[in-house]
């Protein structure tokens, strides 16, 4: 294993060891329950949508180490994004994790799941949190915002 893929490796056990944004949204514009049977990975997404930007972002939930890790940096990726620029990382996510072109620079940090492409089984523990929060943001406002 190269070093930097060690290094990758540390940075998705950090985030699972203590997982960012993990917490509820005590009234969330936005939710929706993700699950993938394959692995058993299960995760509630909740959104603050304001004006059409990610006021605040968090999830709950159990499941491997690149599911949480997958969810806990894409909070914080989104936060302060507007729908838009969400659609657009979760495209770009998702691209990068089953095609292997080139990865696009604007998905930052993030870009540490490129390897998960090499390990099928792996890409739907990757992707479910983007799943979820694509669901949650799709959906008709539960909450209104004004
Ligand atoms: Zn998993």
């Amino acid at each position: 294993m190269s070093e930097l893929s060690e290094l990758y490796q540390q940075v998705i056990l950090d985030h699972n060891k203590k997982p960012r944004n993990f917490r509820k949204i005590e009234s969330p514009t936005h939710t929706a329950e993700g699950h993938n049977p394959l692995c058993g990975d299960q995760l509630t997404i909740y959104l603050d949508l304001v004006n059409d930007e990610v006021k605040d972002v968090s999830f709950e939930g159990s499941g491997c180490a690149i599911s949480k890790a997958s969810a806990s940096m894409m909070t914080q990726a989104v936060k302060g994004k507007s729908k838009q620029q969400v659609e657009d990382l979760f495209k770009g996510f998702h691209l990068m994790v089953t095609d292997d072109s080139e990865t696009p620079e604007e998905l930052g940090n993030l870009r540490i799941f490129e390897g998960v492409r090499e390990f099928p089984v792996r890409v739907k523990c990757a992707t479910l949190p983007w799943h979820t929060l694509h669901a949650a943001i799709n959906k008709e406002e539960l909450v209104s915002t004004e």
